[in-house]
């Protein structure tokens, strides 16, 4: 801290307690850092010493303005006009300081931008920011690509550690971790800066080398948010979750160290940072992961299938149940089935290593009964296999006329970049309520499958109910259930069969953004069916844990359901590498000793 600002402090009597944790411990006394300081205190830093920020920074230090400012400013502005135009893509919402991929969520949090914000170009400057919140006490924030649901990339009153611009990323025949020559043999791997999205990673990756790396299904989603949350991606059933993959991560601890952590330096550190949560332990600047064989295909199964009852559909839930039980429940097959009110069962499953015929002879058997079904309305059933190399291959999906991605349309934007369109609607979405449960792969054994089957009936007649079978590891090759048990993930994953979301939202609501009033009785009504819809998978699942970054703002038992027997370990890495608190995001580990703004110390670490 300097001592000029601690000086006024003093004179405005303000009883502030700061402490440097990189200083060692004097004669015993032990001080703690009790409040943050807002740009309203006076011991918020000076013009000058932000000034001496952004020298350190090379310039990179911004104010950042929210995103619809520029329409408050001048609404027919050409500024305003960009924003608009744009408001629905998410690369260009991730290239703005106080982007948000969710526009908020209802009763819980609202886009805010930071007070400053350090556009980091490398791990120095990630130092310096973390050194100057540190010192001056400030509410620090991190942002790769601004994909929170639960909002923990932005603050307001707060530094913000924005990644976005590193985002190199280079590919290795022979990996070994710095200290773990001898050790660990050399694997072919990737290593990416921490603001990479998961689409630059799979360019390189898959498209260009022939290899597979476990990341994201969401292709703009941040590389290293992903992987601190665990991540799961449409093959994770054959892979394991991302985190399962890390070799090494370069990582700014709260000390303003930077310090590498893999299985042979800093283990403890580099477990914690394997699903712990992102923006509890330190900033990430860059990670590796192990990179595999390329299966020759991936493939799919999609399509509609409606019942004209009741009877008719929890008969479709359960025949379902079994099918996927006998056929799919195995290293080939990943993502989601939709489950909704209208009795409709929407098909959008994939998989990898198997080819055309075998994927139609999978299927063969169901879809026939489910077309031949007097009860039943079926649309659009089909499946197939493609070449895997081709998957993320953006330029020749595009030359092909495919309309699977969507390319960022901004004049000399990448190529490469682009989204799926299947995740087009939640861009800018605005969140009524959100759940995820890990449901045991016990649901599936034959004694059990129409009490789940009921149990996903009777959900569904309150909401959507989306079972994501690749967010569970069950059923997954030993080495990938190995690799992700060796995380902090909640080892109720390893378990899990599938994850199952039920969310709902509306249109974006930014800050600012013009639109029609929200009904706010109707979004808290919309919040209530989806708590009583998972209230009905509770009864076969009542200690079902929860997927970090899918997950529940409201959830009081987090830290069991995040976590669950992991969270005493993580909690014991935080405090020794973070005693101080300076990483706080919203039920992030050690969160509990503190408002729920991050401002204000409740309790000392325990
Ligand atoms: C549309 C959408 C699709 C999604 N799809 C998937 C999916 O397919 N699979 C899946 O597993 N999850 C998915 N998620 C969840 C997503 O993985 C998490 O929200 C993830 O944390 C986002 O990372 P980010 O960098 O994009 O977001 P951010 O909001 O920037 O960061 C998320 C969290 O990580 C922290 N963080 C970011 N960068 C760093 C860093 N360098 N060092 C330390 N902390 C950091 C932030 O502080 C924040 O707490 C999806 C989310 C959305 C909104």
């Amino acid at each position: 801290m300097r001592r000029r600002s601690l000086l006024k402090g003093i004179a405005a009597g303000v009883f502030q307690i700061i402490v440097r944790p990189s200083l060692p411990l004097q004669a015993g006394i032990r001080r703690s850092v009790t409040q943050r300081v807002r740009p309203s205190d006076p011991l918020w830093p000076s013009a000058a010493s932000w000034e001496k920020l952004k020298a350190k920074v090379g310039g990179n230090l911004l104010q950042p303005q929210a995103l619809l400012a520029a329409c408050q400013t001048d609404a027919s502005g050409s500024a305003c006009t960009e924003v608009l135009k744009n408001i629905r893509n998410p690369i260009f919402i991730g290239d703005q300081p106080a982007g948000t991929e969710v526009s908020g969520w209802l009763d819980a949090w609202t886009p805010t931008p930071s007070a400053y914000a350090v556009a980091a170009r490398s791990a120095a400057d990630v130092s310096a920011a973390v050194n100057f919140a540190r010192e001056d006490n400030l509410r620090l924030v991190v942002k790769g690509a601004g994909h929170s649901y639960l909002g923990t990339s932005n603050a307001p009153d707060s530094l913000l550690v924005w990644t976005r611009a590193m985002n190199k990323v280079t590919l290795h025949d022979a990996f070994v971790g710095k200290g773990c020559a001898g050790r660990t043999s050399p694997v072919p791997a990737v290593t990416a800066e921490a603001g990479a999205m998961w689409i630059d990673l799979y360019h390189a990756v898959t498209t260009e080398a022939g290899r597979y790396v476990q990341g994201g299904g969401c292709t703009t989603v941040g590389v290293a948010g992903l992987v601190q949350s665990g991540g799961f991606g449409s093959f994770s059933k054959g892979f394991g979750t991302a985190a399962a993959g890390l070799l090494e991560a370069e990582v700014v601890t709260a000390d303003g160290k930077v310090r590498i952590a893999n299985a042979c330096t800093n283990p403890d550190l580099f477990w914690a940072l394997k699903g712990g949560g992102g923006g509890s332990f330190g900033v990430i600047t860059k990670l590796t992961l192990r990179t595999h064989e390329l299966p020759e295909f991936f493939g799919y199964a999609g399509g509609k299938i409606k019942a004209q009852s009741d009877a008719g559909f929890r008969e479709l839930i359960t025949r379902f149940i079994k099918f996927y039980s006998d056929n799919l429940f195995n290293p080939h097959w990943g993502e989601s089935i939709k489950l909704q009110p209208d009795n409709t069962l929407e098909l959008s499953m994939v998989c990898q290593g198997l080819d055309d015929a075998q994927i139609k002879r999978v299927w063969q058997p169901f879809f026939e009964w489910a077309k031949s079904s007097k009860d039943l309305n079926a649309s659009d059933l089909r499946g197939g296999a493609g070449r895997a190399r081709g998957w993320w291959d953006v330029v020749a999906r595009k030359r092909r006329g495919s309309d699977a991605m969507i390319s960022d349309p901004r004049p000399g934007a990448p190529a490469i970049h682009a989204w799926w369109s299947g995740d087009q609607g939640q861009v800018g979405a605005f969140l009524h309520g959100y759940e995820s449960l890990w449901l045991p792969a016990a649901l599936l054994r034959p004694d059990q499958q129409q009490r789940l089957a009921d149990a996903l009936f009777a959900a569904s007649r309150y909401k959507k109910v989306e079972m994501h079978f690749n967010k569970g590891i069950a059923g997954a090759p030993a080495a990938a259930l190995a690799a992700t048990k060796d995380t902090a993930t909640n080892p109720a994953v390893l378990d899990a069969f599938v994850l199952v979301i039920i969310a709902d939202g509306e249109r974006p609501s930014y800050p600012g953004l013009a639109r029609p009033a929200m009904d706010t009785t109707a979004a808290r009504r919309n919040a209530h069916e989806i708590d009583l819809a998972a209230a009905q998978l509770r009864k076969i699942a009542p200690n079902a844990g929860s997927y970090v970054s899918e997950s529940n703002y409201f959830n009081a038992s987090w830290q069991e359901a995040y976590w669950g027997k992991n969270y005493q370990r993580l909690r014991a890495i935080k405090r020794k590498y973070d005693p101080d608190g300076l990483f706080f995001v919203h039920h992030g580990v050690g969160s509990e000793d503190w408002s729920s703004d991050g401002f204000t110390r409740l309790r000392k670490g325990s």
